[in-house]
């Protein structure tokens, strides 16, 4: 990843808190890692939520080209965004399906819902039917998360009701593994023998089954395609192992202030931290609106060069104060938040939570910078 130049700083300083990079090329690497980890499946890029808040557009131009053909996202609102920059011959699917009403604009747009209840397979067959067209679909089976898909009580329905599945063109049979960043959790095999016993009460199709971590339970958890979305993002998939993926993401925080205090003075939001000794502290323009949670108050949340900077008090919505003492730091400079000292996993965890939220809320108000 290159270097900052002075020109982003000012930027940054100009415009909002920070500067947050997204290496393409990182995700490019991570697209071709992921596809030597399962390599006899075909594997598509999940971009839901903006690309997981890097911004959905460089991400999906940045697959394209490393020649990913089934693109997901959550919602048809996402898709319709995309529609414009995603090939025709490239599958375009929406994880939700079509909402009630939204059906139409769904065939209109050659976006494939996931049909997950049989509210949607009824939907999707009586649009085909009405306007005499064969449309493609995937058909989500519910293995055990317990949160969208068909149930194995409702397969008698599906095979014996005449005319339900009629004029949908199945692409895909998929499921969700609820358990797959625990390898040893007894759910992976059950999810996966569900899964293979469910899918021989219906016509042979393409499998799906594994997101980022399923990749990595090996062959057995692969099937015909698999679906990455936070590995390509370099998010760890394995945690508790070393990661196999490449950072994407770096973030910068601006330094608004800098001051100088005695022993004994109150920092911040109800006062929970007072200095012990004189302290140089320095006020950093990102804080909870940003993504970064309250919940990271006492832990080093910044880096100037190699030096951790501890948070000093509460995490404001648009700042937070951090101790500078003994380091050269000036208003304007640039301190890491995310990069090669904090990855965005170790982040998460001081902040009590996972990689995948950390990076979907980290917001708008950062100047995006783009390196290939
Ligand atoms: C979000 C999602 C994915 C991608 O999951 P990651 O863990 O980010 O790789 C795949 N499949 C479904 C159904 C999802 O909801």
């Amino acid at each position: 990843m290159d270097q900052l130049t002075h020109r982003d700083i000012a930027d940054a300083a100009l415009a909002t808190g920070g500067v947050l990079t997204v290496d393409l090329g990182a995700i490019r690497r991570n697209y071709h890692r992921l596809r030597a980890a399962s390599p006899n499946s075909e594997v598509a890029g999940v971009v839901k939520a903006d690309g997981y808040g890097l911004g959905a557009v460089p991400v999906v131009r940045a697959l394209l080209a490393e020649g990913c053909r089934k693109l997901f996202v959550a919602h048809l609102s996402e898709a319709l965004a995309l529609r414009p920059i995603v090939p025709a011959d490239v599958d375009l699917i929406v994880l939700h399906g079509a909402p009630p009403g939204g059906e139409a604009a769904c065939a209109e747009q050659h976006i494939h819902p996931v049909l997950n209840s049989r509210a949607q397979v009824l939907a999707w067959s009586s649009l085909a039917q009405r306007t005499r067209t064969v449309l493609p679909a995937y058909l989500q089976l519910d293995t055990g998360m317990t949160r969208f898909g068909l149930s194995e009580s409702d397969l008698p329905w599906l095979n014996e009701t005449p005319g339900v599945l009629f004029g949908i063109g199945l692409r895909c049979v998929m499921s969700h593994l609820a358990c797959a960043d625990t390898p040893e959790h007894p759910a992976n095999a059950a999810q996966i023998a569900a899964f293979n016993r469910m899918r021989k009460a219906l016509p042979p199709l393409p499998a799906s089954l594994a997101a980022s971590s399923g990749i990595f339970l090996g062959a057995a958890a692969q099937f015909d395609i698999v679906r990455p979305g936070a590995a390509l993002y370099g998010i760890n998939p394995v945690p508790g192992c070393g990661n196999p993926m490449e950072r994407v993401v770096r973030l910068d925080a601006v330094v608004m202030q800098v001051r100088e205090v005695g022993a004994g003075v109150a920092v911040g939001y109800g006062h929970t931290a007072v200095t012990e000794r004189p302290t140089r502290l320095a006020t950093l323009a990102v804080g909870y609106a940003d993504g970064f949670r309250r919940s990271l108050a006492g832990t080093a949340a910044a880096w100037f060069g190699d030096a951790p900077l501890k948070l000093v008090g509460r995490v404001s919505m648009d700042s937070m104060v951090v101790d500078a003492t003994g380091m050269d730091l000036f208003p304007g400079a640039l301190v890491e938040l995310i990069g090669p000292h904090c990855e965005v996993d170790d982040l998460a965890t001081n902040a009590g939570t996972i990689g995948y939220e950390m990076l979907t809320s980290l917001g708008q108000r950062f100047v995006r910078r783009i390196t290939e």
